[in-house]
């Protein structure tokens, strides 16, 4: 018999994209998108504020503390994570429908999430996106110049611990052409059965 949760051979299993912060995770993504619009991309709850432009059911599902709360109590969530002070979570019950359906499916999520669901779901592809440089990720992260030093040197602390976890991952994509790195991925996914 099959175990709950697991995929049977042929059938498209899911794809967690993660990276470190600065390394164009969110462009690659929106190319991805229109590229394979056929690949589900799954939306995940948070409970941090809108951006400008952020539209509700888009980008996120924006909740607030107790409704996030709410959904880890109750079991809906596929993996759920803290990061930079506020919560995100994959809804469980989209992405088991897409998958049933035939349709592959991608989680875009930061390192605590992806473990996650490496643990829960071990067919999952796991793909990290690199930047070309470390130089370069220095230079996004660090960029405007406008934030103090110590903001500065978490952040690349951060990314330095992320960077060391792509052993952890099945492979690594690099990030040196937006377009590129989006059809490699789709190839990726497209390709993906377990
Ligand atoms: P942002 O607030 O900039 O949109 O996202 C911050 C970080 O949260 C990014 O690294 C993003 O990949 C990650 N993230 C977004 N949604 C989820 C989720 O559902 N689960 C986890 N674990 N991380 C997420």
């Amino acid at each position: 018999g099959t175990e709950p949760g697991t995929v049977r051979e042929g059938e498209p299993r899911l794809t967690v994209v993660s990276g470190p912060s600065g390394v164009g995770k969110s462009s690659v993504i929106t190319e991805l998108r229109k590229q394979a619009p056929e690949i589900y991309f799954s939306v995940s709850a948070t409970t941090r504020a809108p951006r400008a432009g952020e539209v509700e059911g888009e980008q996120y599902h924006f909740v607030d503390d107790a409704e996030f709360r709410r959904m880890v109590d109750e079991g809906e969530m596929l993996e759920h994570a803290q990061y930079a002070g506020n919560y995100y979570g994959t809804p469980r019950g989209p992405v088991q429908r897409a998958l049933a359906a035939g349709r592959p499916a991608v989680l875009e999520i930061e390192l605590q999430g992806a473990r996650q669901v490496r643990r829960a779901m071990p067919e999952a592809q796991l793909v990290m996106l690199l930047p070309p440089s470390w130089e370069m990720l220095v230079d996004r992260l660090t960029g405007r110049g406008t934030e103090p030093d110590d903001v500065v040197q978490r952040r690349l602390e951060v990314a330095r611990n992320e960077l060391a976890a792509e052993p952890e991952f099945d492979t690594a994509v690099v990030n040196s052409d937006v377009q590129v790195a989006a059809s490699e991925l789709v190839r990726l996914i497209a390709g993906c059965r377990s």
